[in-house]
């Protein structure tokens, strides 16, 4: 059976790295007919960020990746935090220094430290000289025995035979050459990533590894974990970097790396994976887009995975974001649904400003903000929260950026235009009420009383949306009678 695994580190916000990171382990596993698996390493406590864990739960939840087994779903291979998992990490390290394939270094800090400045001063990487490799039996229980802080290394070797990477092809590493014996366990008794990561990784049964290709490095070291218990390790696939359109990395700074960002602007959950599976291959279709989830699950393939990073266009969240609102127009449920959004966007928006803006009852019904979407999402709309930019005021509330100086000049010379054009509005059928039929009353309305048909037009415009909106012919369409003739009754007052 296969069984993956996603496994974050609470020390951040979740951004659209990791992301991607769960959904192709998601869809691996759903492909393949197998698990998947949330598991936190949290082991590195000075890196935690409070709210982070919450962060990670939230995220997968409201992407619809929901594990199979994790911290809050449970499961048989548990605890899915690494903090609740010591015990195991301690005993299991004592396995290793049985065999003796992991040591007990004694070394101080202070000379970790110096050896560090050392190498900083001869511009070199910093190599652990593995002093405490040759320690004698002797000396270890000396030093044991003289309560001497201890951490436990692992006896680097070269990975001599390559390994395949699913998604890069086989690799081989003279790590050993390049790196120092790497600790395992800290002098508090704590494990570090990399031990912590294979011992779960084994003990949960993980058939496969799919994580980002900056983790490729530490891969060596924990194939020689593996081969030192004795172990079977899983099958690793590496997936490309992702990066800003300008080739950079993405910073963690930048607000709309981070997933959250699109929680609280209402994206839809599909549209943002949709985003992710624009870059770096994975799916039998090229750039999927404008598909669910579950639409996702039997187009991919790991096989067809990239390895060069990705660009990502984040500005394009929009257009799938576009694709996702027009099919769900088209389920009646779905569309039950984007009509209870939009409501509740406009209710919470326009009551969080006061008394001074009323909405009209009127427009909340569920046909009129039906009709809102069908009118307008076609050509300028992405996201349900766009209708709630000023361009859009007009939709929910008489204007309340009106320009009373274009009125005034218009009415000097003009003065019985409002009362006219609201006893024309009020003499019309509703079934006038559309682009083509009202524009042609108006002009008629104009020719018969000697008006400018774009003095009408401006006054129209100023009592429905004021200074913004789309075409004045357009709006009335949307609004109809009732509302275009409460809103010219207000100004002619
Ligand atoms: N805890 C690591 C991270 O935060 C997991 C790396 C891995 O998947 O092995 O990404």
């Amino acid at each position: 059976e296969v069984r993956v695994r996603f496994a974050p580190s609470p020390t951040g916000m979740m951004h659209l790295g990791g992301l991607r990171t769960a959904l192709y382990n998601y869809l691996f596993a759903r492909s393949q007919g197998g698990k998947f698996i949330l598991r936190i390493e949290d082991t590195d406590q000075t890196r935690l960020v409070p709210g982070a864990y919450e962060n990670i739960i939230e995220v997968l939840d409201w992407a619809g990746l929901t594990p199979d087994e994790g911290p809050h779903v449970g499961g048989e291979y548990g605890p899915y935090v690494q903090t609740q998992r010591l015990p195991i990490y301690q005993e299991k390290i004592q396995e290793l220094l049985k065999t003796g394939a992991a040591y007990k270094c004694f070394c101080s800090e202070k000379r970790i430290h110096l050896l560090k400045k050392e190498a900083a001063k001869m511009r070199e990487v910093f190599k652990y000289d593995n002093k405490c490799r040759s320690l004698t039996p002797e000396e270890v229980d000396k030093n044991m025995a003289n309560g001497l802080p201890y951490t436990v290394r692992l006896k680097l070797e070269d990975v001599k035979k390559p390994w395949d990477d699913m998604v890069f092809g086989p690799l081989s590493s003279d790590i050993a050459n390049h790196e120092g014996d790497p600790v395992l366990m800290k002098s508090s008794n704590q494990p570090t990533y990399h031990f912590a990561n294979v011992v779960d990784d084994h003990l949960m049964k993980i058939t496969h590894v799919l994580r980002g290709v900056e983790w490729q490095g530490s891969t060596p070291k924990h194939l020689l974990l593996y081969r030192a218990f004795g172990w079977e390790p899983p099958r690793y696939a590496h997936l490309p970097l992702i990066v800003n359109s300008s080739g950079k990395k993405f910073s963690k700074r930048q607000d709309d790396v981070r997933v959250e960002h699109y929680m609280k602007n209402n994206y839809i959950p599909a549209a943002v994976l949709n985003l992710i599976t624009l870059v770096g291959g994975g799916f039998t279709e090229n750039q999927p887009s404008g598909r669910t989830l579950e639409e996702l699950v039997p187009l991919f393939t790991i096989s067809s995975i990239v390895q060069s990073p990705g660009k990502l266009k984040l500005e394009r969240v929009d257009e799938m974001n576009k694709l996702h609102l027009i099919r769900k127009l088209q389920d009646p449920a779905e569309r039950m649904e984007l009509i209870n959004t939009l409501r509740n966007v406009v209710k919470t928006k326009y009551s969080s400003k006061g008394e001074m803006i009323e909405i009209d009852e009127d427009v909340l019904t569920d046909e009129f903000i039906g009709k809102i979407f069908d009118n307008f999402l076609q050509e300028r709309i992405c996201r349900v929260e766009d209708f709630v930019k000023d361009d859009w005021e007009f939709l929910w509330t008489r204007p309340t950026k009106v320009s009373v100086k274009e009125i005034q000049s218009i009415l000097q010379n003009e003065p019985n235009m409002f009362w006219d054009l609201c006893k024309e509005v009020e003499s019309m059928p509703e079934s006038e009420f559309t682009q083509e039929k009202f524009l042609a009353r108006l002009k008629e309305f104009a020719k018969r009383n000697n008006y400018k048909i774009a003095h009408c037009m401006k006054l129209l415009r100023q009592s429905i949306s004021g200074k913004t909106g789309p075409p004045v012919a357009e709006m009335i369409d949307v609004l109809g009678k009732k509302i275009t003739l409460q809103r010219l009754q207000y100004f002619s007052q």
